[in-house]
């Protein structure tokens, strides 16, 4: 009898992994406890792959030689716990897709700036021309892929819920961005095993692999120092000026990226994107893309011509001298941090969605320094009021991105920028954070 396969979630990752699934030869079910997309089932039926919506049919799920998981359903749902319980393996679309491909695979983690880096990276090998796929948690599934393309490199974006239920993969490029406290009610609000969680990316990899990292980050140093990893390390920094291969600014403040003894050399003004974060995004991506060898001069001019996706620090209009800019995609403290850091100008700052365990503390002095009222935009903003009431000269709520645009416009002044950050996740009010991001720009068009 054929390996019986059953995919938990039918949207982008586990459609591609049961399309796959079915071209391996294996019995396959697919079951979805909430609705599935329209488009999803029409690849399915296209298919002709059994699946349910709306429930979960246990006696079709736990006689499964496999799971593959989406990475949106947590670990403490009772489905999963009786798998568990049974002893059923339980993977991630990327370990199963993993083992059908031997193209090499750029992969890329970290707390904020995972789509980015990814998009930048892809964005360089493709414009060098070369064969190069786009998956994980951005575009298309990594599966399908395998299943439809022969790709010889895939860059990957990898979210630390796809990494939990990896195991002998192996990323030939592992990038590790930064670690910052994010989704800790899925790790048992302990910081310890979601750091464990992002470090999964280097797992496996050999002297033959890369891993490149972030060495100003001190939590992903202490975890290096207490778990060497087994890939040749390439750091990069903008605090200190490195050896070796690495990527790091110079007492210039140029960008220079050394590796295989090439060395590009190139001011931050030229980059594409800016802001400090993204100076370390262009240098993760740039050091990735010249350890697979694509010529300088390449790295270089897509470094300089990239186009990022959506509600990242979007410039979306200025209005009678106001600025206002969409970061909807900032959903936790640190990437709210590197917006604010990025201001120039008095800010008025949208903030606020669902709490995801925020600790504030971080941002306090950016936003004495830089920000002149507050416009919160959650069902709950208590939060938000006793942190940063006392420190700003107004701080009022808002239930709608409309209701939140139109109060910061009246707030706003000439000079001024208005801050769409919410350091929180949108689903208190919103749909996702593209929702969110959509919203406040079409609020801010209709002004
Ligand atoms: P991710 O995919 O990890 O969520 P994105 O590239 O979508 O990351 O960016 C998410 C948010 O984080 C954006 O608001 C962006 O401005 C901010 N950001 C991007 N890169 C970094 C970085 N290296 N460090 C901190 N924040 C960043």
């Amino acid at each position: 009898m054929n390996k019986r396969i059953v995919i938990l979630g039918s949207g982008e990752s586990g459609v591609g992994a049961a399309v796959l699934a079915q071209a391996k030869g294996f019995d396959v079910f697919v079951s979805d406890k909430g609705a599935i997309k329209e488009k999803y089932k029409k690849q399915l039926n296209e298919y002709n792959i059994p699946f349910e919506e709306l429930q979960h049919t246990e006696e079709k799920i736990l006689n499964a030689d496999e799971i593959i998981k989406s990475p949106g359903i947590p670990d403490k749902v009772e489905l999963i716990k009786k798998l568990r319980a049974k002893n059923i393996p339980v993977i991630s679309e990327i370990e199963f897709a993993g083992r059908y491909t031997s193209a090499k695979k750029i992969c890329i983690t970290g707390s904020n700036g995972k789509t980015t880096t990814t998009l930048l990276t892809h964005h360089i090998l493709s414009k060098a021309g070369y064969n190069v796929g786009l998956g994980g948690n951005v575009g298309k599934s990594f599966a399908m892929q395998v299943a439809k393309e022969n790709y010889d490199y895939y860059v990957l974006e990898l979210s630390s819920f796809q990494l939990d239920d990896m195991f002998d993969f192996k990323a030939d490029v592992a990038v590790l961005l930064n670690i910052t406290p994010d989704h800790l009610d899925r790790y048992d609000y302990k910081f310890e095993n979601y750091v464990d969680s992002k470090f999964r990316v280097v797992q496996n990899q050999t002297t033959e692999d890369a891993f490149i990292y972030c060495t100003d980050d001190v939590v992903i140093t202490e975890h290096m120092e207490k778990h060497p990893v087994g890939g040749k390390l390439y750091p990069f920094s903008i605090k200190k000026q490195l050896d070796g291969e690495a990527a790091y600014l110079n007492e210039k403040n140029e960008l220079i990226i050394n590796i295989n003894q090439t060395q590009i050399n190139m001011t931050i003004e030229q980059l594409a994107l800016q802001g400090k974060h993204n100076v370390y995004n262009a240098m993760a991506a740039g050091i990735a893309s010249r350890i697979v060898e694509v010529r300088k001069d390449a790295v270089r001019e897509s470094l300089t011509d990239f186009v990022n996706a959506e509600h990242r620090l979007e410039f979306v209009a200025t209005i009678n001298g106001i600025e206002f800019i969409n970061d909807s995609k900032a959903t936790n403290v640190n990437s709210a941090w590197y917006a604010l850091e990025t201001m120039d100008k008095p800010v008025v700052w949208i903030a606020g969605g669902t709490d995801k365990g925020n600790d504030y503390t971080q941002l306090l002095d950016l936003v004495k320094g830089k920000v002149k009222a507050i416009v919160c935009l959650g069902l709950d903003n208590q939060k938000l009021i006793e942190t940063f009431g006392s420190l700003v000269e107004t701080i009022v709520e808002a239930k709608t991105a409309k209701e939140a645009v139109a109060l910061s416009y009246q707030i706003g002044k000439k000079g001024d920028a208005v801050l769409l950050s919410p350091a929180c996740a949108s689903f208190d009010l919103f749909e996702n954070y593209e929702d969110r991001g959509m919203q406040f720009k079409g609020a801010v068009r209709a002004l």
